[in-house]
């Protein structure tokens, strides 16, 4: 009896003891998924499993349990990619950092789920010796850091994910503005619009009016509209928001609290806004029905009047599918056509294509007036070509057969 007594006393002794010397000689950092840092230091993680040989005596990351991340985009045109990134999952890992072991314990809650978006709670804890405390600022900041670093000078483009924005892929490089060929004056105009409401902040709250405007592009297929968005966003260091009406799952609630919660610095992006609303009731192919309403879109675009600065681009092949309601100012304030290549494009695009081609300047002057001649004697006849149909001839094409290509081209249809 008496070393069954002595048993249990010694066996309290080391819980309590070890609990004690856990409190004292150790420390633990938690971060939940509502803090930016969460993916931070996931993506973080991943990168040094990634990219850190395990022979390096400063770290090593032992992980046999990982998850997925999966980020698929549709684009427009029916194609999509999807990109994986595998991070620490579930459970517990160690690493060393610089030196000390760290233990992580990534645990996911899944009795509740956050309100809005449905996605479960997570916390990630990460727990050092007491002396290595230091290192978790440090480690943060390298994290932070990696985030930013992929993004400086770059075009990031978010996408929705619940009620969140998250960004999408990896960072784009940005397009040089003058890369997109629009009727001259097109791009001039846009651009001083855009930068006079940047420098109106003060005007509109001084007046009570909400901080926002909605610019509307329209025009043909492959004219140029997704492209010089992203390129005017890009030259203002500002991202793209991607918005896609007829997602699943999106919800007139949902969509008023995307929209009024897009990052800073952004540009809502929603193309082809005739498509989410043309047919009464959207539908994709397995049946599934869009659940934003027509008045629940303008209810989100009109939002609650708040100082946030809101810029939204919009695009449309056709314009006259668009009720009124959604073209009065306030919605959008700013609508600019834009169209098949006129001659004057064409010429400014073959140049760009051929300038530096060794052909010389006299030759390629003569190439593209040819190029802008057949381009005015078509439009004569009522016959249009899309710029994305010139840029394809001139990537596959030389500059003389480029020209005859076009040719036959018109003479094809
Ligand atoms: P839209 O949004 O009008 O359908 P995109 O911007 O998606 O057109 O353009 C499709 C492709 O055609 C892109 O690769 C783009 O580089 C090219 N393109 C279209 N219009 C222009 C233009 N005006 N200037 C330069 N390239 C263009």
């Amino acid at each position: 009896m008496g070393l069954g007594v002595g048993l249990t006393v010694l066996r309290q002794g080391v819980v309590l003891g070890s609990t004690a010397m856990r409190r004292r000689l150790l420390v633990s950092l938690e971060i939940n998924n509502k803090d930016r840092a969460y993916e931070w230091f996931l993506a973080w993680m991943a990168h040094q499993t990634a990219h850190v040989p395990k022979s390096n005596s400063l770290f090593g990351l032992r992980s046999h349990q990982l998850s997925v991340e999966t980020q698929v985009e549709q684009r427009k045109n029916g194609s999509s990619s999807a990109l994986f990134k595998l991070v620490a999952g579930p459970g517990i890992h160690w690493f060393k950092y610089r030196g000390a072991w760290m233990q992580v314990r990534r645990e996911r809650e899944t009795r509740s789920m956050q309100l809005m978006s449905g996605t479960p709670w997570e916390t990630v804890t990460l727990t050092t010796l007491s002396r290595d405390r230091s290192l978790f600022p440090a480690l943060l900041s390298e994290a932070r850091d990696l985030a930013m670093h992929g993004q400086e000078g770059k075009l990031v483009i978010h996408t929705a994910w619940g009620i969140d924005w998250r960004p999408f892929g990896q960072p784009r490089q940005k397009r040089p503005l003058q890369s997109v060929v629009l009727t001259p004056g097109v791009t001039q105009r846009i651009e001083d619009d855009v930068k006079s409401f940047l420098n109106r902040r003060q005007w509109y709250a001084d007046r009570g009016i909400p901080y926002r405007r909605g610019y509307l592009l329209h025009g043909p297929p492959g004219s140029g509209k997704t492209s010089f968005i992203q390129a005017l966003a890009g030259s203002l260091s500002y991202d793209i928001c991607l918005l896609n009406l007829s997602e699943r799952g999106l919800a007139d609630d949902k969509l008023i609290h995307l929209l009024s919660n897009a990052p800073e610095r952004s540009f809502v992006l929603i193309e082809d806004v005739d498509a989410a609303f043309n047919k009464r009731v959207q539908s994709s192919e397995d049946g599934y029905q869009s659940s934003v309403t027509f008045s629940g879109f303008l209810n989100a675009l009109d939002g609650v009047a708040s100082g946030e600065e809101r810029i939204i681009f919009m695009t449309t092949n056709h314009l006259e599918k668009l009720d009124p309601a959604l073209i009065r100012p306030g919605r959008v304030d700013m609508m600019e056509l834009i169209d098949d290549a006129s001659p004057a494009q064409a010429r400014t695009l073959f140049t760009r294509f051929y300038e530096e081609d060794g052909l010389g300047r006299p030759e390629l002057e003569k190439l593209a007036t040819a190029l802008e001649e057949i381009v005015v004697k078509e439009m004569a006849l009522g016959r249009r070509i899309s710029m994305a149909t010139l840029q394809g001839l001139f990537i596959r094409n030389g500059a003389r057969e480029a020209v005859d290509a076009c040719r036959n081209l018109f003479v094809a249809r």
